[in-house]
């Protein structure tokens, strides 16, 4: 579904992504874990169009996207989550799923979007008139995930989704996670949290000071020396 190739990415400059290459294939949920500053939120601007690499080259489904604009890389199908939320704060919860949904010709697919979206999230249907600024922290990220889902996306990209929230919580937003991929989403999810990433996803790989070091199926990484030692406190 997605293929990164020898993927560098720079800021004025500056160097943070070395040749990372890592594919999708349709249906799984793959991690890239790492360390603050390794580079995970430099891989999905660069998949999302927000940033465009310096060399290298991204296919999704067999199109070449690396040189288009963000906005026609989201008409493809693929929804980024950026990490922090960044949900208004002063827009109600319908309003801001609203926004999401700017791809959808028709007041038809709209609402069925919304219908798709509050049938998973029940919490946000209950308090879909209340302002996104009184939500919980947990709460903020369904939103922040439930607006992505509004355009419909094959590709899911979660930045850091577990930041921030408690044990309980991520608990409950994992299970979402599953549910998603359940109903046909492929997903990226980039996490310092690599116990809980590791446990969720199909495949995973290391980065490090934004190189690719390791990668294979999650169940393997779990076990591997390094990563037990460096990422899972073992
Ligand atoms: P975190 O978990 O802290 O978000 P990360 O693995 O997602 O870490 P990135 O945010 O991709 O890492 O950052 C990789 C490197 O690029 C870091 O050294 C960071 O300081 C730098 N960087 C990130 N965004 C910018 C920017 N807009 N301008 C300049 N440098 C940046």
């Amino acid at each position: 579904m997605l293929v990164l190739e020898e993927v560098s990415a720079a800021y004025d400059g500056v160097q943070v992504l070395h040749e990372v290459s890592l594919y999708l294939e349709h249906g799984e949920i793959v991690c890239v874990i790492g360390a603050n500053g390794a580079g995970k939120t430099t891989i999905l601007r660069t998949i999302s169009g927000m940033l465009v690499p310096i060399t290298g080259r991204i296919w999704f489904e067999n199109a070449r996207i690396d040189r288009l604009p963000p906005h026609m890389i989201a008409r493809l199908g693929i929804a980024h989550v950026p990490e922090g939320r960044r949900i208004f704060d002063q827009l109600t919860v319908e309003e801001n799923l609203r926004m999401g949904a700017f791809l959808l010709q028709s007041p038809r697919q709209v609402k069925e979007a919304f219908d798709q979206v509050y049938q998973i999230f029940p919490i946000l249907a209950q308090r879909r008139n209340q302002r996104a600024g009184t939500l919980s922290g947990g709460e903020q990220q369904m939103l922040a995930i439930a607006r992505g889902l509004m355009s419909n996306p094959k590709l899911l990209l979660l930045d850091e989704p577990s930041l921030g929230l408690a044990p309980k919580v991520i608990d409950m937003l994992f299970e979402v996670i599953l549910t998603l991929n359940g109903l046909g989403k492929t997903i990226l999810l980039v996490e310092q949290n690599a116990s809980r990433a590791l446990e969720i996803a199909h495949r995973a790989y290391v980065l490090e000071v934004g190189r690719i070091t390791l990668s294979g199926p999650a169940k393997e990484l779990q076990e591997n020396e390094h990563v037990r030692r460096a990422y899972l406190g073992m």
